[in-house]
């Protein structure tokens, strides 16, 4: 039996079911946000989970981890699922894309809508090159910065600093006050996902790029058997990512999402599946069932460790909040 229902099924209750609890954590993270600033006496704790949106300060912390072997205490959430997650993409390619990120989700649901709509298509070929490259020239933009411009003291300096302190929260105003420029990229980027497949994760997120510099390491791939091969082109129709995969013997490109819908949709029994370096060919929903527990993994050993909890005192970031009026600015 084909494992196209299996497949897309679990890939979108695995996604709803993350998107709906971030949702819950951010609603939570908005009334936390109230009594910091002021606007409700009323504390309520925050949900360490929205530090996974701070990629860029964990890949901070994580410089810090290795300079100094210690955990970032200010936003330790957000490092304990930054290095699940590159963990998780190491192993088993870019599951966490194609399975937990919300983002990802939406790109999806209007890619959805353009191929409902039949408006859905793939650039491909030479036009499509400088457009990959965006993703990639950010990642390097980010890495160069703190992997090589900052040395340990302004590392540390940064992290210790007000604006680290109430990042998350400047985070949460980016969407919940978001300005004319915001708001202008997010209906250009949501319209243009309708008639072009998954645009700001295949040209744009930095974060998509680094998961697959990450998986390019990884042992795990999308092989087809050109022999039992019909030619149907249905894994190509269907992938989100627009590999070419009927001709692909083997998809080890770091734009592979890990999605696994090609393998679902495929017709002939066993022509297209998972493969390892030592020839296991492990389950298209096992390995999206290890990435899943990875992360959750990761938020059980970083709880029971003490490495989940900010160990600054909420109170004291009230405090800072109500003193600047939450106008900290980058050190
Ligand atoms: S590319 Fe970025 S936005 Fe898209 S699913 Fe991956 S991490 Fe999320
Ligand atoms: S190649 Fe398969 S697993 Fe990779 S993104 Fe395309 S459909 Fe998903
Ligand atoms: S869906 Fe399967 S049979 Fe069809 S082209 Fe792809 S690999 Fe070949």
């Amino acid at each position: 039996m084909s494992l196209i229902i299996p497949v897309r099924y679990a890939r979108r209750a695995v996604q709803l079911a993350f998107s709906l609890y971030l949702l819950y954590a951010g609603y939570r993270f908005y009334r936390y946000y109230l009594w910091v600033s002021g606007q409700s006496n009323v504390y309520a704790p925050k949900f360490p989970s929205v530090e996974a949106f701070l990629p860029i300060g964990a890949l901070t912390a994580l410089k810090h981890l290795v300079l100094t072997g210690q955990f970032d205490a200010i936003h330790p959430a957000g490092l304990a699922i930054f290095i699940a997650v590159l963990l998780a993409a190491f192993l088993f390619r870019k599951g966490v894309c194609g399975w937990v990120c919300p983002v990802g989700l939406i790109s999806n649901l209007f890619e959805g809508l353009g191929r409902r709509f039949g408006l859905s298509f793939c650039l491909k070929g030479w036009p499509s090159i400088p457009l990959y490259s965006l993703k990639y020239i950010l990642l390097s933009f980010f890495l160069y910065i703190i992997l090589f411009r900052m040395d340990g003291q302004s590392i540390a300096a940064f992290m210790s600093s007000p604006y680290n302190m109430l990042v998350d929260i400047k985070m949460l105003l980016f969407f919940i006050k978001p300005s004319l420029t915001t708001v202008v990229f997010l209906v250009v980027i949501t319209s243009l996902s309708i008639i072009l497949r998954n645009p700001w994760c295949r040209y744009l997120c930095p974060y998509g790029a680094l998961l697959g510099v990450m998986a390019l390491f990884s042992p795990i791939h999308v092989k087809r058997d050109e022999t039992l091969c019909i030619n149907c082109k249905r894994c190509t129709k269907i992938c989100p990512a627009c590999i070419e995969v009927h001709k692909k013997t083997a998809v080890r490109t770091p734009e592979c999402q890990g999605c696994m819908e090609c393998i679902g949709v495929c017709p002939v029994k066993n022509c297209l599946g998972l493969n390892t370096l030592l020839g296991i060919k492990p389950s298209p929903l096992g390995v999206a069932a290890l990435t899943i527990t990875l992360i959750f993994g990761a938020w059980i050993l970083a709880s029971v460790t003490g490495h989940w909890e900010s160990a600054i005192r909420p109170e004291m970031l009230r405090n800072l909040f109500l003193l600047t009026g939450g106008h900290v600015m980058h050190p």
